[in-house]
């Protein structure tokens, strides 16, 4: 299979250097040429989420053997996840919550980024890749500690993560300058999450820099979405999901479903999207947005515009005006068409907008939740069906709901339920009216005992960690930052 630069279709490499190089030379996304269709869904059904990988990604990973594939989903989906199912689904105020946060990190990153590691290390060996891969990272709070832990000891590879100074939340920001391993880095960046992102693109783009690295023995990769080694093992849960729901009755297969998601980058939808073009029954694809309503703005109107000022919201993950994925939705959406999407990166980085032509979006339905809405419907799940759901999960629950009583549309929903609630107790508790705690460690104490369950060890163990990582860096800077990173010693002081 090949896969192609959204922005020019005579860029083309295989699966294994695309998720080597993670972004094409052109600044492009790649893509693959097809999409594979799934075996009929009753020969899916009783497989476990391993099996389940395996099958998928063996669609797309072409140039991977059998036994490469089948190692690096055994490798990922094991006893690291709390639940022997890997994804479990819970039903709570008529909807079904697809828990994809029951890995280390406590968010759905580590879906893809506990995969990740062994797909690019074959890769690296593919290539013949003989130089040190630098896992360069740009996180709005979850995707940094879930590259980290991904990424942390494996030999031959390096992580270094960026985050926005200010944009993530305290428990996210530990997380991440607690982080052991000696090829890890963290650094604060001055500046939002658009600015981190953007620095990062800039140093993939700029050749001589990479060249230099080279020279020292180095070679970049991204764990961000825009690496499709990110997006094609997410289409995996989704799949997964649907099954779910048939082998528990609460579906027939062939039904169709709705699927909502919190999104900030675009990628996790963008994978429900896939795993739709692959053959699973879905109706629509709710895109649910906080208060930084960019896409709901965009799928409304037809223009994206990225000239306003970004609001720090409860939904740090979501905290983002360049959602980078939508370039490879509008790719699909424009039958291919790379030389408009060129077009369109080009005003966005150039002016700040564009504006879309096509009238058809897809399947993709808009919404958004501010702040009360967030709070009413944590209060809602919790009073009525003693649930408990994160931040971002509350977002695409309340988009859904609210799509409901709209459009009539009562095919079953699935909500991609994005993170623990524990790493944002401080927005749960205020919504469910419990104010009292000092500070988050007992935040979370609380939240355990009206769950009725312990604080993960990965969370209470915050609180003793020595911090490890407490460099900050000019937006400017990140070049110079991540050069004295590579050229220092292998321990990272
Ligand atoms: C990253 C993240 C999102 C947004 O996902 P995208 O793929 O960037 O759209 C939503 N919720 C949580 C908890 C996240 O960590």
């Amino acid at each position: 299979m090949r896969y192609y630069s959204t922005r020019n279709k005579d860029i083309y490499v295989s699966a294994s250097q695309a998720i080597l190089k993670g972004i094409s030379d052109d600044g492009g996304l790649f893509v693959p040429e097809a999409f594979p269709q799934l075996p009929p869904l009753e020969e899916l059904m009783g497989k476990n989420y391993r099996e389940l990988a395996f099958g998928i990604l063996k669609l797309y990973l072409d140039d991977y053997s059998e036994e490469e594939i089948l190692q690096a989903v055994e490798g990922a989906y094991d006893h690291k996840f709390e639940d022997k199912d890997i994804v479990p689904i819970r039903k709570a105020g008529g909807a079904f919550f697809l828990e994809l946060f029951k890995g280390p990190t406590l968010a759905f990153k580590d879906m893809a980024l506990t995969v990740l590691p062994y797909l690019l290390k074959t890769a690296a060996i593919k290539q013949g890749e003989s130089k040190e891969v630098v896992i360069l990272t740009a996180t709005s709070g979850d995707t940094g500690k879930a590259a980290l832990e991904g990424f942390k000891d494996v030999p031959g590879t390096r992580v270094v993560v960026f985050y926005p100074e200010n944009g993530v939340s305290k428990i996210q920001r530990l997380q991440m300058v607690t982080q052991r391993g000696a090829n890890t880095y963290v650094a604060a960046v001055k500046g939002n999450f658009d600015d981190a992102q953007n620095g990062v693109k800039e140093i993939f783009n700029d050749k001589v820099f990479n060249e230099e690295l080279k020279e020292k023995g180095f070679v970049l990769s991204s764990a961000n979405s825009i690496n499709i080694g990110r997006l094609l093992p997410q289409i995996v849960y989704y799949v997964y999901g649907y099954l779910s729901l048939a082998e528990q009755g609460e579906i027939k297969l062939g039904e169709k479903i709705n699927i909502a998601v919190p999104t900030g980058n675009f990628g996790n939808i963008l994978a429900a999207y896939y795993a739709m073009r692959m053959g699973l029954p879905v109706n629509k694809l709710l895109c649910a947005s906080n208060d930084n309503r960019v896409l709901t703005d965009f799928f409304e109107s037809n223009i994206y515009d990225r000239r306003r000022k970004l609001i720090l919201t409860s939904s740090p993950s979501m905290d983002i005006l360049i959602s980078s994925n939508l370039e490879r939705y509008l790719f699909h959406m424009s039958g291919g068409n790379a030389v408009e999407i060129k077009d369109k990166m080009r005003l966005l980085q150039d002016r700040g907008h564009y504006q879309w032509t096509k009238d058809s979006l897809g399947p993709v339905v808009p919404g958004m939740a501010g702040e009360q809405h967030i709070s009413s419907a944590i209060e809602k799940l919790w009073s009525g069906d003693g649930y408990l759901m994160d931040p971002h999960t509350a977002i695409a629950y309340s988009v859904w709901e609210r799509y409901l009583k709209d459009s009539g549309d009562n095919v079953p929903a699935l909500i991609a339920s994005t993170a623990s609630p524990f790493k944002f107790s401080g927005k749960v508790l205020a919504s469910i009216g419990e104010d009292e705690y000092k500070d988050e460690f007992e935040g979370m104490k609380r939240l355990g005992d009206l769950m009725g369950i312990p604080v993960p060890e990965r969370m209470s163990e915050l609180e003793k960690l020595p911090i490890r990582h407490s460099k900050v860096c000019e937006k400017s800077r990140m070049r110079d930052a991540v050069k004295s990173f590579l050229e220092g010693s292998k321990t990272n002081g």
